[in-house]
């Protein structure tokens, strides 16, 4: 029987063990640091799903994972539970000012030959679909009419681990912090507690604090810790059908039952390893907020009631995730750097690691291999929200 040891409990970690138990009857350990997932992205995460990407390889990845999603009570039932996860297809619109307009074509022209259901709407269109819009200053918008929304990120990730657990896998609490390697063979993982567990093979699935198990392996994975705020809106405005907006000055905005969630790229440098406790509220009072009540003149009344912070997993070489096998090793692994589109994709890539493991074909992650690192081919992601 294959035995896997994966490093980090986090969607992507737990899917990967998830299918390797369910489809290929392997034996699988799970090591996590933090069991309550405090701190892990995928606690901290929007949950949205979108197909409108520059990349074919990311278009297709979100395609498997929906239908994955819409099926999930079926997938990842246990015996004493069908999962819920509230996925909601309002889709995301994607706007863009006269400077835009020519990429939201490029890019809509792309993402119709790949066979995602989009349409471009006119300012007039927009309005008369969303009248609670200001559209004086767009000149296009991009609307995802199906496959396209949000859903309870934490009761999938719980959903992977409960049907992971019920096909045997095991999930232990401790912290890895090296590797036993023999030629090019992994032979076990060494944990902080003085532990160490063996296997056939070894994924390392830690998000954000995965370059440091690549360092031990002596390879650069080049990701790191990137905080992104998200304010919880109170407001008594009702913006019918809203999908999640993408705005052109970068700021994105989706409803989650009566509230509205909002959120933009961070002001100044991009820093990594900010503690998540420090919320720059500047950034909402001083540019989410008038841009906000801009775009949607009801939104001039509203409070924020709360506001979290989570990481992005962010990979700088090309803002794509690394999945696949480590260059190098026979038996190593990685799934990480998704930066900020992993929560979607973690089905077809569980599915898809779960395959390449076992030794099977994974055509659908083939384009995110690690080796692109080595050999200078970035796939650059140009829809980085
Ligand atoms: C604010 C925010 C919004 C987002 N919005 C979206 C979105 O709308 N759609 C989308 O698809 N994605 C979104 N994402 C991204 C998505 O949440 C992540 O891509 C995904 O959760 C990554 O999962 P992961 O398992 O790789 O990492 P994590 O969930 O971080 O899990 C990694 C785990 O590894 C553990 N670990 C780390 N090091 C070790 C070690 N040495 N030993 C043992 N355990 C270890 C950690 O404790 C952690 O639990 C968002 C993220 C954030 C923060």
């Amino acid at each position: 029987m294959l035995d896997v040891t994966v490093i980090g409990g986090g969607v992507m970690g737990a899917a990967t063990a998830c299918f390797l138990a369910r489809d290929h009857g392997a034996s699988v350990t799970v090591i996590e640091r933090d069991p309550s997932y405090a701190r892990a992205s995928s606690s901290l995460s929007l949950s949205s799903i979108r197909q409108q990407f520059s990349q074919p390889v990311n278009m297709a990845l979100s395609r498997w994972s929906m239908d994955f999603l819409r099926r999930v009570a079926d997938e990842l039932a246990v015996p004493d539970d069908r999962p819920a996860i509230g996925l909601v297809e309002p889709g995301y619109l994607y706007l863009a000012t006269a400077a835009g307009k020519a990429t939201l074509r490029e890019l809509h022209e792309l993402q119709r030959a790949e066979g995602v259901d989009v349409a471009l709407l006119t300012p007039a269109e927009l309005s008369s679909r969303f009248p609670w819009m200001e559209v004086g200053d767009l000149a296009l918008g991009s609307l995802g009419l199906s496959g396209e929304g949000w859903f309870d990120g934490p009761a999938l990730h719980r959903a992977f681990r409960r049907r992971a657990q019920a096909c045997g896998a095991r999930f232990v609490t401790a912290e890895a912090v090296g590797f036993e390697t023999a030629g090019d063979r992994v032979t076990g993982v060494r944990c902080a507690d003085g532990s160490r567990l063996g296997g056939d093979a070894f994924v390392i699935a830690a998000g954000a604090w995965s370059a440091a198990l690549g360092d031990a392996l002596r390879f650069t994975l080049p990701v790191s810790a990137r905080k992104r705020d998200v304010f919880v809106l109170e407001t008594p405005a009702v913006l019918p059908d809203c999908p999640l907006v993408i705005d052109p000055s970068g700021f994105w905005f989706r409803t989650e039952g009566a509230l509205i969630l909002a959120g933009g790229p961070p002001r100044g440098e991009d820093l990594d390893d900010l503690p998540l406790d420090q919320i720059d509220h500047g950034l909402f009072d001083e540019m989410l907020w008038p841009a906000l009540a801009a775009r949607v003149p009801a939104l001039e009344a509203l409070r924020v009631r709360s506001a979290w912070a989570g990481y992005y997993e962010m990979n700088a070489f090309d803002h794509n995730g690394l999945a696949g096998r480590l260059p190098g090793w026979a038996n190593a692994f990685t799934a990480c750097g998704f930066s900020g589109h992993g929560m979607q994709q973690s089905p077809a890539v569980g599915h898809s690691m779960a395959r390449l493991i076992a030794g099977l074909d994974a055509p659908l992650i083939a384009g995110l291999t690690p080796r692109r690192l080595l050999d200078g081919r970035p796939l650059i992601e140009a829809n980085v929200i």
